[in-house]
This record gives C-alpha cells, sequence and structure tokens, in this order.
C-alpha cells in the first residue's frame, strides 16, 4: 500500500441563502495519489455533503475545477496529494475559489460571467479568409501555425486571470487577450481591425503590467506574457 497522508484542507466556504463566508477545516488521511478533486469528493461522502465544488473532464481538459491552493491557481484534477505536499512542503492546504468572477457557493464561482469578458474579443474566426486550395481543408503553413500553436492549448481555465496583477473589472484578462491574439495570428481570420481595436481598448493590453504570473501558473504551460508582449510591440 502506498503512503498515506493526514492532511488538512482549510476551505474557504460561502453561503448566498444567508450571505455567509467563514474557513472550514476538514482533516482526513488520504492516499498519495488521490487528486485534490478525489479529496473534495471524499469529504462529500464522508465529512460534509454540503461543500461545493466544481469538475467536469478531470483530465486537465476543461479547466472547471480550478482552484486556488495556498494561493496559488490550479487544477483540483492534476494535483496529486503526494505532490502538493512535496511542493508547498506542508500537509495543511487553504483552499478557496479563483475569484475571476463572483462567488456562487464555497469553491463556485459564476463562470458564465467570467466567459463574458472572453466573448467580448469574439474567440472565433469572424470573417473566414478565402481558401487558397478550394475544395479542400484550409491548410495553415507549418512555418506560420509554430508561431502561435502553444496559444491554441488555452483551456479557458482562468488561472491565468486568477494569478493576474490586474484588476478583472479594467482587464479583460490573460485568456481573454489570447484568444484574440491567436485570431490575429491566425491567417483564416480576415478580420484583423476589429480585433486590433478589442485589444487597444480601455480593457485591453495595455492594462497588462507584464508581470508574467499568467505563465508562472498556466498549467498548459503556455507563456501567456510572451504573447501579450508581441502584441505589444505589434509583432504578429
Ligand atoms: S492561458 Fe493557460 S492559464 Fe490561462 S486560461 Fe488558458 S490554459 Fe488557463
Ligand atoms: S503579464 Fe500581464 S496579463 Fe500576465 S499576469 Fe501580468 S499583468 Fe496579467
Amino acid at each position: 500500500m502506498g503512503k498515506v497522508y493526514k492532511i488538512t484542507l482549510e476551505v474557504e466556504r460561502f453561503d448566498p441563502d444567508i450571505r455567509r463566508s467563514w474557513v472550514q477545516d476538514y482533516s482526513l488521511e488520504v492516499g498519495g495519489i488521490l487528486r485534490f478533486t478525489d479529496v473534495f469528493r471524499r469529504i462529500n461522502e464522508e465529512l460534509d455533503p454540503t461543500l461545493a465544488w466544481n469538475s467536469s473532464c478531470e483530465h486537465a481538459q476543461c479547466g472547471t475545477c480550478a482552484v486556488m491552493v495556498n494561493h496559488r491557481p490550479l487544477l483540483a484534477c492534476e494535483l496529486l496529494v503526494e505532490n502538493a505536499v512535496h511542493q508547498f512542503s506542508t500537509m495543511r492546504f487553504r483552499i478557496g475559489p479563483i475569484k475571476v468572477a463572483p462567488v456562487v457557493r464555497d469553491l463556485v464561482v459564476d463562470l458564465e460571467k467570467a466567459y463574458d469578458r472572453v466573448h467580448k474579443v469574439k474567440p472565433y474566426v469572424i470573417n473566414r479568409a478565402k481558401n487558397p486550395l478550394e475544395g479542400h481543408e484550409y491548410r495553415i503553413p507549418p512555418e506560420i501555425l509554430d508561431r502561435y500553436v502553444e496559444a491554441t492549448r488555452c483551456i479557458n481555465c482562468f488561472c491565468c486571470a486568477a494569478a493576474c496583477i490586474s484588476h478583472p473589472r479594467s482587464f479583460l484578462g490573460p485568456n481573454a487577450m489570447l484568444a484574440s491574439i491567436v485570431r490575429i495570428m491566425d491567417p483564416r481570420e480576415e478580420e484583423k481591425e476589429e480585433r486590433l481595436k478589442i485589444l487597444h481598448s480601455e480593457q485591453g493590453l495595455y492594462r497588462c503590467h507584464t508581470s508574467k504570473a499568467c505563465s508562472h501558473v498556466c498549467p498548459k504551460q503556455i507563456d501567456v506574457a510572451h504573447f501579450l508582449a508581441l502584441a505589444k510591440q505589434g509583432a504578429f
């Protein structure tokens, strides 16, 4: 049997019905290969069925389970207990919601509100360029794709937005900027002007202070700040 860890989660809770916030400790013995989503589930099954949290794919592909662990935004489905103990050098973990939108309950935030900021940049091809190879799929030359393919790995988990030092009220956020930059770099998109207008708007690119916190926390290892810097230089 693998090593067992006695851990304590200090969970930031919020009950919208009585508008009350508090921190609740949950202590339990868990195997090292359990993920934090599994730990949340164990809490629901064994200690407290009322603790609310979010997850969907639990394969680090949807971003739904993003939470703050000891003040660092990350995907709970990717974090093994054993790794967390080593990474944070503790058995106590402060768990909170990612505050990129209003908290609905406990660890659940209003993701629709968070997505509103991404929708503002229109994260899709607005005006499709004519395909040079009519009747075939649009083939992007590898040397062009190489310049931005890293950014297409974004799953909109909002970890970068949670780490960003710019306020969500004044800044659309690193992932929204990234979505816009991807489309500007995408040769299938003809509508560059509208995109540049959004990028350079009041809530756009220049709200970024180049702190690079976004790049440090991205679970998909995207150097978000690099793409924002490219856009600031107009070097698409
Ligand atoms: S850039 Fe990275 S951290 Fe930000 S939303 Fe996309 S995947 Fe998440
Ligand atoms: S580099 Fe810019 S976008 Fe990234 S965390 Fe810092 S301020 Fe936010």
